[in-house]
């Protein structure tokens, strides 16, 4: 894919069921201007959407590329990163906590994740490093990478979340104005 082909400002957030979400992902192999004009205009997104985290299939987009600010807030820049073919190289402990996902709008659920991780990442330069987290990061880190491997929270629900009758509920609904879109 050539990222400078890409209509930045064409781009806004797929949601559940939308297929783009399940494209098996493209590692970047590109680091120039394209690439880092990408991640800007992602992060864009992510603010616009009051996101902590946005990976390229949430914008249509098979790479494997994610944005991410914990903080969530756009006057913290400091907080902001973009990951490259990022995968989780160790994981540690587990914790079971709230999660949500601007694809899958509404839908919050328990989800049972590691607790500590180490995400492998290039920047947005090709520098590749291991950066370790624990707390919010390494579950933000998780769910973007989940992402780019084309898995979602409805995939990680328990099986008494699967069985909820409002949870159900908002994924046939989601499904139904998918189809009303097409
Ligand atoms: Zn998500």
């Amino acid at each position: 894919m050539d990222l400078s082909q890409i209509d930045l400002a064409s781009l806004s957030v797929v949601k559940y069921p939308d297929p783009r979400l399940r494209r098996p992902c493209q590692t970047i192999t590109q680091f120039d201007a394209a690439l880092a004009a990408l991640a800007r205009r992602m992060c864009q997104i992510m603010y616009q959407t009051k996101g902590v985290g946005l990976a390229a299939p949430q914008v249509g987009l098979a790479l494997r590329l994610f944005v991410i600010n914990p903080t969530g807030d756009p006057a913290q820049p400091e907080f902001e990163s973009a990951y490259v073919n990022g995968r989780i190289v160790s994981r540690d402990g587990s914790l079971t906590t709230e999660e949500g996902c601007l694809s899958v709008p509404g839908l919050s659920v328990r989800i049972k994740r590691a607790a500590k991780v180490t995400l492998e990442a290039a920047d947005l330069q090709g520098q590749v490093r291991q950066y370790p987290a624990e707390g919010l990061l390494a579950r933000i880190f998780q769910h973007e990478t989940d992402h780019i491997e084309n898995t979602i929270i409805a995939d990680r629900m328990s099986a008494v979340a699967k069985l909820s009758l409002s949870n159900r509920q908002l994924l046939k609904d989601l499904e139904e104005e998918f189809q009303e879109q097409q």
